[in-house]
């Protein structure tokens, strides 16, 4: 349980209030928890921002503790983990939620569910989706007004410097997205640069040099990389750029349709551009990339190379919804021009559509854009990017999010799960106002939002539980007559008896910690530092230096000479002077190499034997293997000892036996 990590620092908790809320929270969880009904043996329970049956393993459906609100009001002090506030739900809406409103959740699901759409027309669609983004975009609002992007132990401050009326006005705005006084007041005077910015430091003034710079050298770079994808100069200024704040020129900016107005009232500029590209940078280096940044293995470029990537990258995007879509009008591509979940991109620090670099399916890899820069060469955008060389790909920030630390064989199931939460849910319910604009910013005056209409309504439980720390029980809802226990077997039985959506069936799977995957894998990787080849084993390394740089062998030196003391191992031969990790693979290595031993040495532990009789008997009694003759350059395996001398000098010393 989580109290003791959040609930423990704010102001007013002692040690026995935390006891007490702690033990009603197991009260009220484990008496929620269901019989299975085939077998009775295991308890499950249902997320109640989902309805899907948790799983108990490790993995996106997994059961994750979540407190619907930043903060519940329990007498006269401020709780977190405390009833009725505490729910469980997958992990995966977890991460998709993280630090904002909970009415960020059906958003997301209404843009999935509008982009899947097949029988939606361009126009409806456009309605829609302009009403989720400003929805969105006033969710964003949300968070930085109420702090919600703070620690909990930050944030705790600022809510108790509210009155209870305001602290019960936030609330309902978390739940409702209702713009109440406390939003006017809280706006009055934050200028949208402050909402809609690229980073915390302000991008500023624009530099005169980096403008001419920038008009002079890298737009028509920018075109000339549009062209190499088949898009006209017209084209890439239609699809990639929006007017400068200086008349007449256009400047760079790849995002999504919808957040162009912002954009162009906070004075987008070349600056801005160069801001987002190395901040970009620097967060792939510091996070993501890191243990490849440590295993020396990131691009030298990056930095330099981020804007013109980004370029080539929307431009083979746009190039292929054009190729995929023959009968797509422009504008109609405009709108397509979405990451990998059909969710939208912009630059703006603290939306949930913020465009990030992340990596392609796999973990244990280096993040590469693909850069091809030979040596003593300057970096040149129009032959040294090679997308098909890349391994990330520019994704939102809900997605990289929550597809973050999961298998990519768990994508779509996650997306379709995050699309089963409901607009209308009893720990909230969207106002239909809310995406009607843009709080603090403008949109493009022709578009029209049109809100999205719930699928069915659970009735939403009253303010006054949250402010009054209610305890369990509180929760009993009803509905056709039936009673039920928890928000998620009632949300359960609406999405089945309600609603006319299907009931997707979903995969389940338990997953590894992927920052671990990149760090095991990193840190199981050596690297020849003459030419960078990479090796998951020190052998490896070994071999490939003997034959690909023998002339880094001074003739005098032994074969450990080259090798970097880091991987070298601890047993060395006396003859050759080949190093070993395991004194194992040092008396293996004698009898094979050197026809010299006090015996045969067992590959698997550290015995040895008389004769090739007794070994095998031991290999097969002690470790139950068949072909207990192991190549040390590669994963073969014999049964006898000769196939492996074979094996040695056919493959790995290129002679003919
Ligand atoms: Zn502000
Ligand atoms: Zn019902
Ligand atoms: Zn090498
Ligand atoms: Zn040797
Ligand atoms: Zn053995
Ligand atoms: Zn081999």
């Amino acid at each position: 349980m989580n109290l003791d990590k959040t609930d423990r620092k704010l102001p007013g908790a002692t040690p026995e209030l935390i006891s007490t809320d702690l033990e009603a929270m197991s009260a009220s969880l484990s008496d929620s928890l269901q019989p299975r009904p085939h077998d009775g043996s295991w308890a499950s329970r249902v997320c109640d921002y989902t309805g899907i049956t948790l799983s108990w393993t490790p993995g996106p459906m997994s059961n994750s503790l979540e407190a619907v609100y930043p903060f519940v009001i329990k007498g006269d002090r401020i709780a977190y983990h405390a009833n009725p506030n505490v729910c469980t739900i997958a992990t995966a809406v977890n991460y998709a939620k993280k630090r904002q409103a909970p009415i960020s959740l059906p958003l997301f699901a209404q843009w999935f569910t509008t982009i899947d759409d097949p029988l939606l027309d361009f126009e409806t669609r456009k309605t829609r989706l302009t009403w989720i983004y400003n929805g969105l975009s006033n969710v964003a609002t949300m968070g930085h007004i109420f702090s919600l992007e703070l620690p909990h132990v930050d944030q705790v401050e600022k809510w108790a410097q509210w009155t209870p009326q305001e602290q019960r006005e936030v609330l309902e705005v978390l739940r409702t997205g209702e713009k109440r006084s406390i939003v006017h007041r809280l706006l009055f005077g934050c200028d949208g640069r402050e909402l809609f910015h690229v980073s915390e430091n302000r991008w500023g003034n624009c530099q005169p040099s980096t403008i001419k710079d920038a008009r002079d050298t890298v737009y028509p770079t920018l075109v000339k990389i549009g062209q190499q994808y088949g898009l006209t100069k017209e084209e890439f200024d239609y699809f990639l750029t929006i007017p400068s704040p200086r008349r007449g020129e256009r400047v760079f900016y790849p995002f999504y349709v919808l957040s162009r107005s912002q954009a162009e009232e906070n004075g987008w500029d070349w600056n801005s551009v160069k801001s987002f590209s190395l901040l970009t940078a620097r967060t792939m280096a510091k996070y993501c990339n890191r243990w490849a940044v440590a295993a020396g293995r990131d691009e030298p470029h990056a930095a330099e190379a981020m804007t013109y990537f980004l370029a080539a990258y929307f431009c083979d995007q746009i190039a292929r919804i054009k190729r995929d879509k023959p009968t797509a009008t422009r504008e109609e591509i405009l709108w397509l021009n979405l990451d990998r979940w059909d969710v939208p991109t912009v630059p703006w620090a603290r939306h949930p559509f913020k465009m990030s670099l992340a990596k392609g399916p796999d973990h244990g890899i280096a993040m590469m854009l693909g850069l091809k820069v030979p040596d003593l060469e300057r970096f040149d955008p129009l032959r040294h990017i090679d997308l098909s060389q890349r391994t990330v790909e520019l994704d939102a920030w809900l997605t990289n999010s929550a597809m973050g630390n999961n298998n990519a064989a768990d994508w779509d199931s996650i997306r379709t799960l995050l699309r089963r939460v409901p607009l209308r849910h009893s720990f909230w319910r969207v106002d239909e106002r809310l995406g009607d604009r843009i709080w603090n910013g403008s949109q493009t005056p022709s578009l029209r939002p049109v809100p999205p209409s719930p699928a069915f309504a659970m009735p939403l439980l009253p303010i006054d539980d949250w402010l009054n720390g209610a305890d369990q029980g509180v929760l009993q809802q009803q509905c056709c007559g039936e009673q039920f226990s928890t928000i998620g077997l009632l949300l359960r039985h609406c999405q089945e008896r309600h609603s006319y959506s299907e009931s997707p069936t979903l995969r389940d799977a338990v997953n590894p910690d992927q920052d671990d995957v990149d760090k095991a894998h990193w840190n199981s990787v050596v690297i020849c530092d003459i030419c960078g080849a990479d090796f998951t084993a020190a052998q490896g390394l070994r071999i490939h230096r003997r034959d690909r740089h023998p002339e880094t062998l001074a003739p005098e030196d032994s074969l450990q000479g080259s090798v970097s003391a880091a991987v070298r191992g601890h047993f060395i031969c006396e003859v050759c002077g080949s190093d070993f990790i395991l004194r194992r693979n040092l008396l293996q290595h004698l009898a094979l190499s050197h026809d010299r031993h006090d015996g045969l040495p067992c590959t698997q532990c550290d015995e040895t034997f008389a004769t090739e009789d007794q070994l095998m008997g031991h290999m097969r009694k002690v470790h139950g293997d068949p072909k207990p003759f192991k190549c040390q350059e590669c994963p073969a395996a014999f049964p006898q000892r000769n196939a492996l001398n074979d094996h040695v000098t056919g493959v790995h010393r290129n002679q003919k036996p």
